[in-house]
């Protein structure tokens, strides 16, 4: 990108975009923003941005900013003052409760929420309100993760950090287009790679830009990684590639479904509880899935799952296994975490400097805000709502009598809009997400959000298509339009100043939320001025965290450095946790202790394959997968309004293998519909232009509102994690 010349005002924060948290110079000339340009200084990017890091703030001048907030009278939106919108809301949410119950009010927040943010709405909801019906659309990303973390470590968040990649020999992408989803750590990888021999192996269903990149691209069919993950265990067991050491000093094993106390337990499949195992029935266990049997369903080589395993076996190579989107939106995710767990478990090839199972975000706060704050249904700020000292902690800190804040989470997110569809909830906020493009099945969710019975209050920067089904629309402040802390993928925390001001009267959502807590009369529990409420609600959480080593860093560190990693102890980021040699908490003398668990060891869970919700037959002959692409943001309601990125991607497609599409006879630009037992969508053909989907496989990515692919995916979720499966289902394609 070109960076205008000029004598600006350079001032720093992280990206708007992507969990990677890259820092941003943004410069500022007659207070706007001009330029941006990565910053130098910054541990995660060293100055490098990807695309849409450049152009992040073109954005902010588009002419269909919201402004205003805008009521709905008669059916048309009415431009109206802040303040008596506000009182709409707070006078709606409070008429609600009053008739229908705490529970027939929810909100639906995001992991691009800034950390204060996201307190502030778990204080309104859980704190004074008194219901958890507050979930964030992390769910739909990053779930799986948090479950995957909690079954085998009892703690969320990855142990190592960025400065793996630089240590690392091997890094493992498991499902995980890096090229495109997290540019900027993908050419880390690449610079090791060129620089000293580092290697990257791609396993994946398509061959994406980072397979072409890689050093070997292995495919599988759609749902088998749970098997090949269990054959490289097999193969690791079987050839003695054990750390018998690590694995008697520091891990457990054990089988059964571990729920994660969210209820429903009638519709999981496995009902049995956890139990513990012993090494020998694991081993037993994995006799299931010898390379030999996996490769014939998973469609990949014997020779290949061996070489696979011979990395992770060899004692002198450090690994890093990375994963996002392709492992955590799966109706297995959970598994399939503690499946990548296990491999670097039995290995003990983790938490040590290059040798890791790294769990990539894909918001800039999926961290920070869904899952430190307490966005989620089943969350509080650093603890669960299942949990008596957690609740009595967020009740001491946010002085509230204990009982108040429910014990038992309530709708997930897909849930949670079936719960409005049914009308069960009759009032529902929702902040910078778009639920009516990215949730799975999205047609099964709008009726019920165009519903006379459910108030529906949207806050945003653009207009989106759920902004459309709203009765008030609240005009939100862009990032840098107001102050805020994000928490990226290796738990750095990092803090901006506010940089410009906003068009009209918009407003930051934090500030929103304070103001319709004080007209339901909650006032005395959010006591924060305008001015510096980031500042004392930071602090305020920062109490959740005191003792134990655990802490968050003071504020004046996240503003004087590039933030912070936690926990920050003695002045430091803890960059490994675990190891005992980086990790202060590490407190029993031990090499490592996985202090989650009661007993310090970490879990290696016995996790069979199972077919997907929804496989290819004769009627729906396809796979569908769906994702993103690099120039646009999630839903694209950002970089759709950003003229580069817009030309570069101006509409979705549907990518074919050749093959496929000489059989059906479809040739590039041709409109094809794609259609499930669901819904269909009308986009034009790609055939070997950015990907190369496997043949019997097609690829779509989300970002278009105009070509709703959620329309036709498959709201089914991982039991445990609820986290749905945007990545399979079963789909027919026809030339229109
Ligand atoms: Fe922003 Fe992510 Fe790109 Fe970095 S890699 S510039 S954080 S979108």
């Amino acid at each position: 990108a070109e960076i205008p010349e000029g004598n600006f005002d350079w001032k720093k924060g992280p990206c708007r975009f992507c969990g990677v948290g890259c820092g941003i110079l943004v410069g500022i000339e007659n207070g706007k923003a001009v330029a941006v340009k990565g910053d130098p200084n910054s541990p995660v990017n060293k100055g490098l941005l990807c695309v849409k890091g450049y152009h992040q703030t073109m954005c902010i001048q588009s002419s269909d900013r919201l402004t205003h907030a805008l009521v709905k009278k008669n059916g048309r939106y009415v431009k109206t003052p802040l303040n008596e919108a506000l009182d709409l809301v707070a006078s709606k949410m409070k008429e609600t409760i009053e008739k229908h119950g705490k529970d027939s009010v929810a909100m639906y927040t995001s992991g691009q929420s800034t950390v204060p943010e996201g307190y502030v709405a778990s204080k309104l909801m859980k704190g004074a309100i008194g219901t958890n019906n507050l979930d964030c659309n992390a769910r739909l990303c990053m779930a799986s993760a948090v479950a995957g973390f909690l079954t085998t470590f009892g703690a969320d968040e990855p142990m190592g950090c960025y400065e793996d990649f630089d240590y690392a020999d091997y890094y493992i992408t498991w499902g995980n287009n890096m090229a495109e989803m997290h540019p900027v750590l993908f050419s880390r990888m690449l610079e090791q790679k060129n620089r000293r021999g580092a290697k990257i192996i791609d396993f994946a269903t398509r061959t994406t830009r980072s397979s072409m990149a890689s050093d070997k691209s292995i495919l599988f069919e759609p749902q088998t990684d749970l098997a090949v993950a269990n054959a490289i265990c097999y193969e690791i067991v079987n050839n003695g590639w054990v750390n018998n050491n690590f694995v008697e000093k520091h891990c457990n094993f054990s089988k059964g479904l571990t729920n994660m106390g969210y209820g429903m337990e009638d519709k999981f499949k496995f009902k049995d509880k956890p139990s513990k195992i012993t090494f020998e029935e694991y081993k037993e266990f994995l006799k299931d899935y010898t390379p030999e049997k996996v490769s014939k369903y998973a469609k990949v080589s014997v020779k290949d799952i061996k070489y696979l395993a011979s990395i992770f076996g060899d004692p002198n190579k450090k690994v890093m296994s990375l994963w996002c989107m392709g492992v955590n939106q799966h109706t297995r995710g959970t598994w399939m975490n503690n499946l990548i767990y296990n491999i670097h478990l039995l290995t003990g090839k983790i938490s040590q400097p290059g040798n890791g199972p790294f769990s990539l975000t894909g918001q800039p706060s999926a961290c920070g805000t869904a899952r430190e704050v307490g966005t989620f249904t089943h969350k509080l700020p650093k603890g669960v709502v299942m949990n008596a000292e957690h609740r009595a902690l967020a009740a001491k800190i946010w002085k509230v009598p204990v009982d108040r804040i429910p014990s038992k989470p309530t709708y997930h997110t897909t849930e949670m809009f079936r719960a409005v569809d049914r009308g069960d909830i009759k009032f529902i906020w929702t902040q910078a997400v778009n639920p009516l493009v990215s949730l799975p099945r999205t047609s099964r969710f709008r009726p019920g959000m165009q519903k006379e019975s459910c108030f529906v209050v949207v806050s945003d920067v653009f207009p989106t298509p759920t902004s459309d089904v709203a009765d008030v629309i609240l005009p939100a402040s862009w990032h840098i339009e107001k102050s805020g802390i994000y928490g990226n993928s290796e738990r750095r925390t990092q803090h901006w100043d506010k940089m410009v001001e906003g068009p009209g009267e918009t407003t930051p959502d934090a500030w929103m939320f304070i103001e319709v807590a004080k007209r339901m009369g909650y006032g005395d529990l959010f006591p924060y001025s305008k001015e510096n409420h980031v500042e004392e609600i930071y602090n305020e959480y920062r109490q959740f965290h005191k003792g134990k080593k655990h802490e968050m860093a003071p504020l004046e560190v996240l503003k004087n450095q590039s933030g912070a990693i936690w926990p920050y102890v003695d002045g430091k980021s803890t960059q490994w946790r675990f190891n005992s040699k980086y990790d202060p908490a590490c407190s029993n003398g031990e090499d490592f202790h996985f202090y989650g668990k009661p007993d310090g060891k970490a879990v290696i869970w016995q996790r069979p394959y199972e077919p997907a919700a929804e496989s290819p037959d004769n009627e729906y002959p396809f796979w569908l997968n769906t994702g993103r692409v690099v120039e646009h943001w999630h839903t694209g309601s950002m970089t759709r309004r950003i003229p580069v990125l817009h030309r570069a991607m101006p509409n979705a497609y549907i990518e074919f293998h050749p093959d496929d599409a000489k059989k059906l006879g479809i040739r590039k630009g041709e409109k094809v519909k794609v259609s499930s037992r669901r819904g269909s969508c009308i986009l034009p053909a790609s055939i070997n232009e950015r990907g190369l989907p496997t043949r019997g496989q097609v690829f779509v990515p989300f970002f278009d509102e105009n070509m709703l692919i959620n329309d036709v995916t498959l709201d089914a979720f991982c039991p445990i994690s609820k986290e749905p499966d945007f990545k399979k289902c079963a789909v027919k394609v026809e030339k229109v």
